[in-house]
């Protein structure tokens, strides 16, 4: 997909402006707090309808107003407008796609086809199991259809029960009382597991390639660790060496919701005397782990700064492949000041992937001039400055 037009209105500091891309892309140039992200986001938000660095609909209104307002137009396969606007009052978000605003949010999500890569990715591998949670439900969300409606009921039924486990005069009858919202949260549950695991089984080899090639000959490997596995829940150091590998078939859901339903079980005690629901996939993990050729080690306990990086940029190497092939077009890259961080090695292979890969529309925000290292690439230069951008 390629991205030429955006209006933008009140979006952070961005004022009012609209800009034509060019179909190859364009490289962003300008000092820290001008704005360079915040045009990433905005961008991006088009495809999410949330911001990447996880900020509120609030904070993405400028400080002066109550109101903002983006608005895209990509060619590609499927060319669209899609819109967005928030109101601070009222706290409503509204989204349009080619014009028409009667469309749910979940249905004019992934539109632009775009992945961004931002300097705190590393958190991908260095944070807890939550937030690689968070990088599988949106992979799979945007490429995946049926997982986005199945992780919103899991969450709508996972909290009835919690609610249900929390309500007074527990003791007898408790039991009766929460069952009924295990049904939905079992089906649901079994089904996010087996796309999450198709997902890994089909794009782990992927990962590790991206991986070898960006660190010049180290490796790296994903694995997924389903709450859900016959053999026990957690996760646990012992077991990285005999991890579930990415050629490990998926297993049918009628396995899963039996594991599901005696797991349930088996912790009723514990569950009901802490209120929560301690089985399911919201406790899955997406371990990340690193090959020293002796041993295969967690990246987010020995990892070093530059493979964690690495590795989080795999991550989103791999995301944007999904795209190219679920889309059958090529992704926007959205790169944030990726290549800051990485020593000249990493960086030149980084950008020689990047450029053999695809020939897709990238926009890249970089602090300095210099930093535009993109071999075979002519991009157009802007600048930015107290989020005016010229051309
Ligand atoms: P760096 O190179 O340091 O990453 P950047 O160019 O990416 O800088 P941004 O994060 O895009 O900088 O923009 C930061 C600027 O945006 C800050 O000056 C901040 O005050 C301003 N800003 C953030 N939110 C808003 C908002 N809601 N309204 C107005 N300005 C905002
Ligand atoms: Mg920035």
């Amino acid at each position: 997909m390629v991205l030429r037009r955006l209006e933008l209105r009140h979006f952070r500091n961005l004022g009012v402006q609209e800009l034509t891309f060019p179909p190859e892309g364009v490289a962003v140039v300008g000092d820290n707090a001008q704005g360079k992200t915040n045009l990433l986001e905005a961008i991006y938000y088009l495809e999410s309808f949330r911001s990447f660095r996880g900020a509120g609909d609030g904070e993405l209104t400028a400080f002066s107003e109550d109101v903002f307002y983006v608005r895209g137009s990509v060619d590609g396969e499927e060319p669209a407008t899609v819109a967005a606007g928030f109101d601070r009052r009222t706290r409503s978000k509204k989204v349009t796609v080619d014009g028409s605003d009667t469309i749910r949010i979940s249905a004019a999500l992934g539109r632009l086809g775009a992945v961004v890569f931002s300097t705190t990715d590393t958190e991908l591998v260095a944070g807890g199991p939550s937030v690689r949670r968070r990088f599988l439900d949106i992979a799979l969300s945007l490429n995946r259809s049926g997982y986005l409606e199945a992780l919103q009921e899991y969450r709508r039924t996972l909290a009835q029960r919690n609610a249900a486990l929390r309500t007074d005069g527990g003791g007898l009858g408790l039991r009766d009382r929460v069952r009924p919202w295990e049904r939905g949260l079992v089906k649901q549950g079994a089904r996010l597991t087996r796309m999450r695991q198709e997902w890994v089984s089909e794009w782990g080899g992927h990962f590790a390639r991206y991986y070898e090639t960006v660190s010049g000959g180290d490796s790296a490997a994903i694995s997924y660790r389903p709450n859900l596995r016959p053999s026990g829940p957690e996760g646990t150091r012992a077991d990285v060496a005999g991890s579930a590998g990415p050629d490990e078939p998926a297993p049918d859901e009628d396995a899963l919701r039996e594991v599901f339903i005696a797991r349930l079980d088996e912790r009723w005690q514990r569950d009901s005397r802490l209120g929560v629901t301690s089985a399911g996939p919201h406790r899955d993990e997406l371990l990340v782990t690193i090959d020293t050729g002796e041993r295969t080690l967690p990246a987010r306990a020995y990892g070093s700064g530059g493979q964690r990086r690495t590795a989080a940029l795999a991550l989103r190497l791999t995301e944007a492949a999904t795209i190219r092939k679920q889309r059958g077009a090529e992704p926007i890259l959205l790169i944030d000041d990726a290549f800051a961080e990485l020593d000249s090695g990493r960086s030149g292979r980084l950008a020689g992937l990047l450029a053999e890969e695809g020939t897709g529309q990238v926009i890249l925000t970089v602090p300095k001039e210099a930093d535009v290292r993109l071999p075979g690439r002519s991009l157009g230069l802007w600048h930015i400055r107290d989020g005016v951008i010229a051309a």
